[in-house]
């Protein structure tokens, strides 16, 4: 059956098309925090947000990542291949900043001489928490061959947006990435990419993404517009 419903997630829900191996991802208005605790609807949010991750999606399989992205057919939705997602939240630091300054109580901003990986269990239930290569591996989520790779293909998906985001003014803090298995059981970047899940700072260290809605700094959405555009005018 087509356009079924088959996973309603916080930003995205996910329906099932024609073809078995292909899925629709509609983007929505919400924005939400603290796994969901703090709720709100962010009229337009949705367009931005699909609008930029299949521009850095299209790039991204340009450069030879191999994605999920299929191609964009709506303002709101884009058709990707359909994954066994890997249930990890894989996050690269290239700056301190957010969830790493309040751990290790160490200031935003500093940067790492080399970028740091790290990976938190995507698990609602249990608030997504931090954990290390043993777990995943007693928790059969991935074998040492499999993290390697989650951690090599992560570092090199960020020399490429790091130098892209670079040529638009903006400095690439850290971002989360979500991998699956694709029908063959190859390993490919899935979910997305927008500043829904990624930090960007411009010259002036004005926050260009989801910390304006965080730190209630002002409209996300004029934020995310700028973003869009700045990333338009790349080649
Ligand atoms: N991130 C995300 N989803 C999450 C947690 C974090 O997309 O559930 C992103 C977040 O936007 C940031 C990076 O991962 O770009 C690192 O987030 P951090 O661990 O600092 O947590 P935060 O302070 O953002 O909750």
């Amino acid at each position: 059956m087509s356009n079924q419903l088959i996973y309603q997630g916080k930003a995205k829900d996910i329906y099932s098309t024609e073809d078995e191996n292909v899925i629709k991802s509609v983007y929505k208005d919400q924005a939400t925090m603290l796994n969901g605790a703090r709720k709100e609807t962010i009229e337009g949010k949705g367009v931005l947000n699909n609008q930029i991750s299949s521009l850095i999606f299209e790039k991204l399989n340009a450069a030879g990542v191999a994605t999920h992205f299929i191609e964009q057919i709506s303002e709101t939705e884009q058709l990707n291949k359909k994954v066994d997602i890997i249930p990890l939240e894989v996050v690269l630091r290239n700056v301190t900043a957010g969830s790493f300054s309040k751990r290790f109580g160490v200031e935003e901003g500093r940067v790492f001489e080399t970028p740091i990986v790290e990976f938190y269990y995507k698990n609602d239930d249990l608030d997504d928490p931090f954990i290390n290569d043993e777990h995943v591996k007693f928790l059969e989520i991935a074998n040492d061959e499999e993290i390697a790779y989650l951690k090599e293909e992560t570092r090199r998906i960020n020399e490429l947006l790091k130098d892209w985001f670079a040529k638009i003014g903006l400095k690439l803090i850290d971002f989360k990435l979500e991998f699956g298995f694709d029908k063959d059981g190859k390993i490919i970047l899935a979910d997305e990419f927008s500043p829904d899940n990624c930090r960007l700072w411009d010259a002036d260290g004005n926050h260009m993404d989801k910390d304006v809605f965080r730190r209630d700094l002002g409209s996300l959405t004029d934020v995310y517009q700028v973003v869009l555009e700045k990333l338009k005018a790349l080649d």
